[in-house]
């Protein structure tokens, strides 16, 4: 699933990225408390203000804000064909009453449930990312005991009529899920990277979001909860947690429309079934690659000739 490090996406096209970012409409302010906070504080009160200060300082906090904006968040990806596919459903039924709310879809291959939220300013915090995720996998296991997290998906709620999501069951599954998300949270922390701060873990499938088209904002202030009441307590499926990813907000999605990830970690049995199933496959292909040749072979009429000669050969001489 890790791909190879790419560049981030020119200047140009970050703007249309944003427009894909899982927290694009996020008030930072809201999502982090920013360490330099303090600080700027305190170098603001030490100066005597006048009023293009005052400008100049907005300014700075606005330039703060840009620079701790999260960019990363830890993803677990919804891959269950029975989930993508209903809300596919609701997408369309969506559309079919507003066109305009086409720009709003989530892509349904990067739907997934954000665990974590962060700010990575370069390579090196990068890396360490990368070390928490993967030393994050041995205490999820620990909190797992062998168990699996089955997550339901049922009903549909908003957030602030911007945000359309599929909830999740409340249930024994969906509190292990908190306590997973809280303990990553915890190790990325003690690494000394910004995640989390701010918001409540509030496990949720977003599926269409008004911050996906600055020109669809413009013209749609607030999704009306009537466009999708046919769904409201619509199942739409299990998934199971088996793969979580750092991914990024900004780089260029893969080609199934999924982010871009640095890492990922894997848990439980359906990783062993993978690894048994693409052995499988591995064989299964070469085995086939083998009876093709044979075939081939015995497309040829010469050859053909030859084994009966040699069958008939074999039992004359015995
Ligand atoms: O993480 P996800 O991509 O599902 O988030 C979609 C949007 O939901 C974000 O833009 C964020 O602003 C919003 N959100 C929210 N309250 C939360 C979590 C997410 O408003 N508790």
């Amino acid at each position: 699933m890790t791909q190879q490090r790419e560049e981030p996406c020119p200047a140009d096209s970050v703007d249309s990225l944003m427009a894909e970012m899982p927290f694009v409409d996020t008030d930072i302010e809201d999502e982090f408390v920013m360490p330099a906070t303090s600080e700027i504080n305190i170098k603001k009160k030490r100066k005597r203000t006048t009023g293009r200060e005052i400008g100049e300082g907005s300014e700075r906090k606005k330039k703060q804000k840009k620079q701790y904006q999260p960019n990363y968040f830890v993803s677990l990806p919804i891959t269950n064909p029975e989930i993508t596919g209903s809300i596919q459903t609701v997408q369309d039924a969506i559309i079919q009453k507003d066109q305009r709310l086409s720009k709003a879809m989530v892509h349904s291959g990067s739907l997934h449930v954000t665990m974590l939220v962060m700010h990575l300013s370069n390579e090196e915090e990068i890396s360490i990312a990368v070390g928490a995720l993967s030393d994050s996998k041995d205490f999820v296991e620990d909190l797992l005991k062998g168990k699996t997290v089955d997550l339901s998906f049922q009903g549909i709620d908003h957030f602030k009529n911007e945000v359309g999501f599929v909830k999740l069951a409340e249930n024994d599954h969906t509190t292990l899920l908190t306590e997973i998300a809280e303990s990553i949270k915890k190790i990325f922390q003690e690494k000394g990277i910004l995640a989390g701060e701010g918001r409540a873990f509030k496990p949720h499938l977003t599926f269409m979001k008004l911050s996906k088209s600055t020109q669809l904002r413009k013209q749609v202030k607030k999704i009306d909860s009537s466009l999708y009441e046919d769904f409201k307590s619509h199942y739409f499926g299990d998934e199971v947690l088996h793969r979580l990813d750092l991914c990024s907000m900004l780089k260029k999605k893969q080609p199934n429309g999924y982010y871009y990830c640095e890492s990922s970690i894997v848990f439980g049995k359906s990783h062993e079934a993978d690894l048994v199933k693409e052995a499988l496959h591995r064989e299964t292909q070469a085995l086939l690659s083998g009876l093709n040749q044979i075939k081939e072979l015995l497309s040829s009429s010469e050859i053909r000739m030859k084994i009966r000669k040699e069958l008939f050969e074999d039992r004359h001489n015995s």
